[in-house]
């Protein structure tokens, strides 16, 4: 019934995941231009990495892979963009920062609890999300 809940109970769409989503379509457009086998390879061979991370229920594991690669993209951005470094800081105390659908406030959840519901501090109503 409820389709949201697609990912209930599994790691999901992470940053890492979608950083690899990105990646895979790039490759796919570069497919249709250029036939070079391997490149489609390692197309396919990406899906299979982002398909099994976001059915994931390790979820320690994916977000340690999570945090890693956050800390890379960190790196690489020269830690100028203020939400990715909220984000790295939140991810090395084992948190993940979630907007509130409601007031658009930033919240701290603890990672790896599954679907929670969470009730916002700053405008009281609730919604739930998989952490
Ligand atoms: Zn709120």
């Amino acid at each position: 019934m409820n389709q949201l809940n697609l990912f209930g109970g599994r790691n999901g769409m992470d940053d890492l995941n979608k950083f690899l989503m990105l990646v895979a379509v790039i490759l796919m457009v570069l497919c249709l231009f250029i036939r070079i086998k391997i490149l489609t390879w390692i197309t396919n061979l990406l899906l299979v990495v982002i398909y099994a991370r976001a059915f994931s229920r390790a979820f320690e594991k994916r977000a340690k892979e999570n945090q890693k690669f956050l800390e890379i993209a960190a790196g690489f951005m020269g830690n100028k963009n203020p939400k990715r470094r909220q984000d790295v800081k939140a991810a090395k105390e084992g948190k993940r920062v979630l907007i509130c659908p409601y007031c658009k406030e930033k919240l701290r959840v603890p990672v790896g609890a599954g679907t929670i519901k969470i009730q916002c501090p700053h405008c009281k109503r609730e919604f739930e999300e998989t952490v």
